[in-house]
């Protein structure tokens, strides 16, 4: 009979885990569904729900990958023109920085974005406010900056504003912390489970016996019912964004300039009337920014014509 599950791990190419409620299996993906995989993008990632199928001896093989609410993508390494699945059925993105002196603006606005591009909602944290003594003016410098996505500062250690975290978010949802190495994501992660970090159900004995599997922790469940996926390929990874006018989501001051630019193609560097430029000028508008944002369409346009 058929078991409806949802990924929790993948342990190998065709190893995964998967968790239903009171229990956690070991299954494989079924020839078919290999074999009707047009990409790798058809092919089963943590976080997707999944149809499976029992066999003989208590083994799960996956049939079908249900309709998918949404993707994290990144770019494969070595092979730059061919996106990888990280994760599927994200609702929020926490995109985590720090005050540690480790703020970059330009590697934020580039997470941002691909989580944006991704349709997935996307929140900033600045993660060790008890660092600093005046964390909420800090950041007030950092939102003109980055626009309209909502910002928190947070602290692991004193637990300073892990509210924020849970005012964007319902029972249920399913997030995910993104961010360089060393912010403190695994420590968020931890203020948040308290001491009840839930592992899904282990995987039933039998199954894992002599096989190779350290059982990767890929998906936990808060006590307050949200399930995060924590997969090592999301903690630092290239965004894949092939979609121009993501770019304007995330830039929407320099966006909503541009429509009072002379030419709707406007570059925003050399012509006339260019409303960016100006804006730059009466001090509206941030020039680093607009260096950001014409980069990143460059980034997008060459990458397209890579495709
Ligand atoms: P990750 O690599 O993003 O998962 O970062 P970790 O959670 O491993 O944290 C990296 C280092 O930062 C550790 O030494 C933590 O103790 C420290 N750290 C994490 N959160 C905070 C915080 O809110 N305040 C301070 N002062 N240190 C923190
Ligand atoms: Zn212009």
């Amino acid at each position: 009979h058929l078991l409806l599950a949802r990924v929790s791990s993948v342990m190998a190419k065709n190893l995964l885990a998967l968790s239903f409620p009171g229990g956690q299996v070991l299954a494989v993906v079924g020839g078919a569904l290999q074999h009707a995989a047009a990409s790798p993008l058809d092919l089963p990632a943590v976080g997707d729900m999944v149809l499976a199928q029992w066999e003989a001896d208590d083994k799960a093989v996956v049939v079908e990958v249900l309709p998918r609410r949404s993707i994290l993508q990144r770019r494969s390494v070595g092979r730059q023109t061919v996106p990888q699945l990280i994760a599927a059925n994200i609702d929020t993105v926490f995109v985590v920085t720090s005050f540690a002196g480790d703020f970059n603006l330009r590697r934020l606005e580039r997470y941002v974005l691909a989580v944006l591009a991704s349709h997935i909602q996307c929140v900033i944290l600045v993660n060790k406010c008890d660092l600093v003594d005046d964390p909420v003016d800090m950041l007030s410098d950092f939102s003109a900056v980055l626009g309209r996505v909502p910002i928190h500062p947070t602290s692991a250690v004193s637990r300073e504003g892990l509210d924020g975290i849970e005012c964007h978010v319902n029972p249920g949802d399913t997030i995910c912390f993104i961010g360089s190495s060393g912010v403190g994501k695994s420590s968020l992660l931890n203020a948040l489970a308290g001491e009840e970090l839930m592992e899904t159900a282990p995987l039933r004995r039998e199954l894992t016996k002599g096989r190779h599997t350290t059982t990767m922790r890929q998906m936990l469940y808060l006590p307050s019912g949200l399930t995060v996926i924590d997969t090592p390929g999301m903690r630092e990874f290239a965004p894949w964004i092939t979609d121009e006018s993501c770019v304007d989501m995330a830039f929407e001051d320099i966006a909503l300039a541009a429509t009072r630019c002379r030419y709707d193609d406007c570059s925003h560097t050399v012509e006339p009337d260019c409303a960016v430029v100006q804006g730059v000028e009466d001090g509206e508008i941030y020039e680093e920014r607009v260096e950001a944002y014409r980069e990143l369409i460059e980034e997008i346009r060459e990458l397209n014509q890579q495709r």
